[in-house]
């Protein structure tokens, strides 16, 4: 943002309103309102506008969920993080003033790709770790990493979006198929869980980007269960992964979450030094 805008931001007095934005293309739609390109009156400078209706917030009872996430979202500051610059709310609606992640989901290049060569993979995993390690770092859990919530930037830089506040809602997970692939076993078996559980994630997220379907997927709910409990995990022979990357895959999906590979251990994978590091992306 330019100057202007970030003392704005700086100052928490100011408060944001439509008048302060012009509306552009919808970009999306998620479960409780539509996202919109919008660019701020007097910067130019281009965002993401999530009008959220605070209709359907009631009627999911996430009042205090959303706060906390929008809270938690607006703090955090990492170059693979999507911004949440501000809110402000009409009668209506509450809207987001969110980082435009030019690019869109990884989701989208995912299938258009079939799978994505592993480079491009490595550079997402590491990406994707360090931002958790900033996040794990300030006690934050996402667990809700998943294709959906990744986006891109005009320079194809991952951002991690939707801090949990969107997916919270239970009737979200069975709306959404493909949700449940990126559960961990613990989760699965509703037993306490922490930190581990983006470390399984990042497991399944490799494997993904490399195949292009998550490792347990299977058309009944019951059965990706079964599946992840057991860790029932196959490489299929007809796409050609490196053994590297399968080690770090089979390092992460690992039931006992202890076990699983650290954040700073992915850092230093063979897979990923090789594949990852020497593109200049700083620890
Ligand atoms: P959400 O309500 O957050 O699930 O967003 C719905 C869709 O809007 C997403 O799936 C994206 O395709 C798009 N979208 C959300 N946020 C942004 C953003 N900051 N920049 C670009 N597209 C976005």
């Amino acid at each position: 943002m330019n100057s202007e805008t970030k003392a704005r931001e700086a100052n928490p007095k100011k408060q944001w309103s439509m008048q302060d934005f012009e509306i552009g293309k919808p970009l999306g739609k998620g479960k409780f309102g539509r996202v919109y390109l919008a660019r701020e009156v007097k910067s130019k400078y281009m965002v993401a506008l999530n009008v959220i209706f605070k209709e359907q917030i009631e009627k999911y009872k996430i009042q205090h969920q959303l706060r906390r996430e929008m809270e938690i979202q607006t703090n955090l500051r990492h170059p693979n993080i999507l911004r949440l610059y501000g809110w402000f709310h009409d009668a209506e609606r509450i809207f987001l003033i969110l980082e435009y992640a030019h690019g869109g989901e990884i989701y989208g290049k995912l299938r258009k790709t079939g799978h994505l060569s592993e480079n491009q993979a490595a550079i997402y995993i590491l990406s994707l770790t360090q931002a958790l390690a900033y996040c794990h770092e300030k006690d934050v859990i996402h667990r809700d990493i998943k294709p959906e919530n990744l986006l891109l930037d005009h320079e194809g830089q991952l951002k991690i979006a939707d801090f949990g506040w969107s997916v919270q809602s239970r009737s979200k997970r069975h709306t959404i198929c493909g949700t449940l692939d990126y559960i961990a076993p613990e989760m699965v078996e509703n037993k306490a869980h922490d930190y581990a559980v983006d470390n399984w994630t990042l497991g399944i997220l490799c494997y993904e980007f490399l195949y292009g379907v998550p490792p347990f997927e299977v058309e009944s709910q019951r059965d990706t269960f079964r599946r992840i409990m057991k860790v029932d995990l196959s490489f299929p022979s007809t796409t050609c992964v490196s053994a590297e990357a399968k080690d770090l895959i089979l390092r992460l999906l690992v039931k006992a979450s202890s076990k699983r590979l650290s954040l700073q251990k992915i850092m230093e994978h063979p897979w990923i030094v090789k594949n990852a590091d020497h593109m200049g992306i700083c620890r």
